[in-house]
Formats: structure tokens, sequence, C-alpha cells
């Protein structure tokens, strides 16, 4: 029996980040998906300019990854990874770990982003604990960061509303500022040239708590949730410089940026900085399974292989860790991407993309457009005293014109599936520029 297209009662879902009381007068459903679209229950074809939420890289419903999924539940639909494990699992790790420079040579498997910052941030306290430098406690994120809604994550994180309402979090967490300068940078095209020296914010909390405190710092290369912020440029080269000197682990979030987004497999490879481990999620299986990986450098894997002999080394771990169907999905999730290009088609559409999207300049209320690789966002002025209702508006007048945007505050952040075509790229933009010049 097929579920009826519309659900007769909306009630019992508690929907997450959404406004469920609005939401439920007026539902948007979402029935079926292939390729750049989506279908809703009046039978709307919806071009997904956000690639679900930043994560279906290979397009929706693709053959190969569909096959495999269903294959591998009818072969061995579940396996534990504690004291065994599967060699799909093995396959995995070591593909991935051959995508990544070294020394990124080890892979701890996860079910979402949330789940790889939190795993990240434990890693990097047992760490230095396994080093005998157990002082060193203290974990450092940025304002404007979104690291997931973990504990560790919300902590990290510097979104005010993800973390006010959740008590006293994490201790012994610091912030240093967001690289957002409208007032310098505005209309960038790619990395801006000035704020490289916001880095040196990371100097001053050293200074404060003393390097013998602190365990890491996780940036997201490029901030997603929050806007898309552009990293200056030699922003990130500076923080490993400073992470290097003083002994701290630099993580990279790469839950949005992994997987092609930027026009390279990985952030890490954009910007030419290799952290010492590297936070992924969405794309590994183009969405399709939940599933997250962090990777992690030789020397943090070995610090802890050195524990004695028949030992558990690290005491953490889930459930679905390595989840055999997960495994098949992101297998053949790297088989397209590798058939296909994927991971280095924004490259090649980048200058496209960047050329349509700065075309919004001049619009109205556009006050920034930022790009890089195969995302962007619109900046928009928010109306006075009822921020956020500006792009929200934006958001769905493009949705009753079949296009999916995703908003931020008010910012109209894109990140379509890495198949998009110019045309379609070309609609994305005239919906947009039709949708701002209706709204209020
Ligand atoms: N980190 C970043 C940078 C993200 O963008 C996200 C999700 N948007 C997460 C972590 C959390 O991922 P998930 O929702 O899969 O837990």
């Amino acid at each position: 029996m097929t579920a009826p297209l519309r659900p007769n009662n909306l009630e019992a879902f508690w929907m997450p980040f959404t406004a469920n009381r609005q939401f439920k007068q007026a539902p948007r459903l979402l029935v079926g998906a292939k390729g750049m679209y989506y279908t809703d229950a009046d039978g709307r074809e919806i071009l997904d300019g956000t690639a679900g939420l930043w994560c279906v890289n290979a397009g929706h419903a693709r053959e190969k990854i569909v096959e495999a999924v269903s294959s591998q539940v009818a072969e061995l639909d579940y396996a534990p990874a504690f004291q065994m494990g599967h060699p799909k699992a093995f396959e995995l790790a070591s593909r991935l770990a051959n995508m990544m420079p070294s020394p990124l040579d080890h892979v701890f498997f996860t079910n979402s982003g949330s789940e790889s910052v939190d795993t990240a941030l434990k890693i990097a306290l047992a760490y230095h604990r396994a080093r005998g430098k157990g002082t060193k406690f203290r974990l450092l994120g940025r304002e404007r960061g979104y690291h997931g809604v973990g504990f560790g994550g919300i902590s990290v994180g510097g979104i005010s509303g993800n973390r006010k309402t959740f008590g006293t979090l994490l201790t012994g967490v610091d912030h240093i500022r967001h690289t957002h300068d409208l007032a310098r940078n505005a209309f960038s095209r790619g990395e801006p040239e000035y704020g490289a020296e916001f880095a040196d914010d990371l100097e001053k909390v050293i200074a404060l708590h003393d390097a013998s405190n602190i365990a890491a710092l996780i940036v997201e290369p490029v901030a997603g949730s929050t806007g898309v912020l552009i990293p200056p440029k030699g922003y990130l080269k500076r923080l490993r410089e400073i992470c290097d000197k003083h002994d701290i682990l630099l993580i990279f979030d790469e839950v949005i940026t992994g997987f092609g987004r930027l026009g390279t497999p990985f952030a890490v490879d954009h910007f030419d900085v290799i952290p010492d481990m590297v936070c992924t999620a969405k794309g590994i299986t183009s969405g399709v399974i939940p599933m997250g990986a962090v990777f992690a450098s030789k020397k943090i894997y070995d610090a802890f292989m050195d524990a004695p002999e028949n030992t558990i080394e690290l005491f953490h771990g889930y459930t679905y860790s390595a989840h055999p169907v997960a495994c098949a999905a992101a297998l053949a999730t790297l088989d397209v991407y590798a058939e296909e290009g994927l991971l280095t088609r924004a490259a090649e559409l980048a200058s496209y993309w960047e050329d349509a999207l700065h075309g919004m300049k001049g619009l109205p209320h556009v006050i920034d457009i930022r790009n890089l690789g195969l995302v962007g966002a619109i900046e928009l002025e928010p109306i006075a005293g009822a921020p956020t209702k500006r792009a929200f508006s934006a958001f769905l007048k493009a949705f009753e014109r079949n296009l999916m945007i995703r908003t931020t505050g008010d910012i109209i952040a894109l990140s379509p599936p890495l198949i998009i075509e110019k045309a379609e790229i070309d609609r994305i933009f005239e919906t947009l520029a039709g949708v701002l010049r209706d709204i209020d």
C-alpha cells in the first residue's frame, strides 16, 4: 500500500527547524524526485536549487545508487562494526582516504554531520590526553559557525538561536570572529580580498588561556548554513600556521563543502590547507542514506594505536557506524562522482554560475552577493523590525514558482546538485529575479 499524497493528519510529526504551526496551515509536500527536480503533491516539478539540504550532489534517484542500496539490503542488511566488520566498510574507508591528501589517512564512520562534529571534538580531547597533554581541553569555534545540533556542535557553533534555550552547553569553549565583512568585501567574486587578519583573533584567545589549555579549533572552510561566508584570501592558511605553532588541532567541518561543492573533491584541496581532521556527511552518499565520516591524520590515529595491545583505543562509536547499506550507497555514489567527473564539475561551471548570480546585483533589496564553486548567496536588506521576513517570503514565492531555494536570516543560499546544466542555472536566476521584483 502506498502512502496517500496528502496525509490526513499533520499533527503528530514534530518537524525539525520548522515553524510547525505556520507550516501545517499550508504544507509543502514533496512526493517524488528525479535528477534536478522534486515533484510535489500537486504534481508540480520543482527545480532543486539547493541539492535538498546541500546534500544531493549527484542529483536525485540515480539508478546506480538505487540499485546498490536495494541489493545491499537483500544481501547484508545490518552488521555491527564493534569488534567485527564487513568488507564494504574497509573498502569505503580506503577509497575515501585515497581521495584526501595525506596524512588524512584514517576514517571514522558516523551517521550525520552532527555526529561527525561531536566525534571529531571527542577525538581531539582524547588525542591530547593520550599524549599526556590532558590539560589541553578547551575547544574553539567561530561566531556564525554551524556545526550541527549535538551538544558539542552547538557549543562550538556560533548561532545564538541554536544555543540559547539549551542550558549550559560544553564549558571551556571560546569563539573567534567570523570573517564576513560587508563594508570591505560586498559583492566580492570568489574569495574576498580583505580580512586574512581575522585569523589573528586566534592568537588573542591563545594569549588569554595559554596554548597548554587549548585542544582544537573547528571551522567551516566556507560557512554554509549561516549564509555562505567565503573566507578571505590567506585566512585559512594563517589559521593553520597559528595552530601548528601552538600544537592546537585544526578541524575543518566539510559537511557542506565536501564532495565537490567547491569544484575540488574537498575544500582542503581548493584552499590547499590540510587540517588535522575533516568532518563530512551529506554528499558522501549524495543524501540517499544517512552517513558521515571523520577523516583523521596519521599522527592522531597513531597516538591512539600506541596504547597497550588488546585494548579498545577509543571508547566511541554508533550502532550504525559503517552501516552496510550506507557503505553501499557511498561506494556507488563515489562511482557516480568518478564516472561523471562530478567532483570537479563545479569548477567547470563556476564562472557561468558566478556571472549569473552576480547578475542579480541591482535588483530590489540586494545588498550583497557571494559565491565559490557551485555555492552562492544573495543577501537582502532586512525589513526594519522584521528580520528574516523578506527572505522567507522570497522562499515561499520561489516555491510557488517551482524553484526550491534556502534561506537563513535574510540571506538566500543556493547550492544545486552538481549535475546542473547551464539552462537550469539560467532558470534559477530568471525565477529569482522575478521573485525579488515581486516581494515587498
Ligand atoms: N556541519 C555543517 C557545516 C553543516 O552544514 C551541517 C548541516 N547543515 C552539519 C554540520 C550538521 O549535519 P547534520 O544535519 O547531518 O547533523
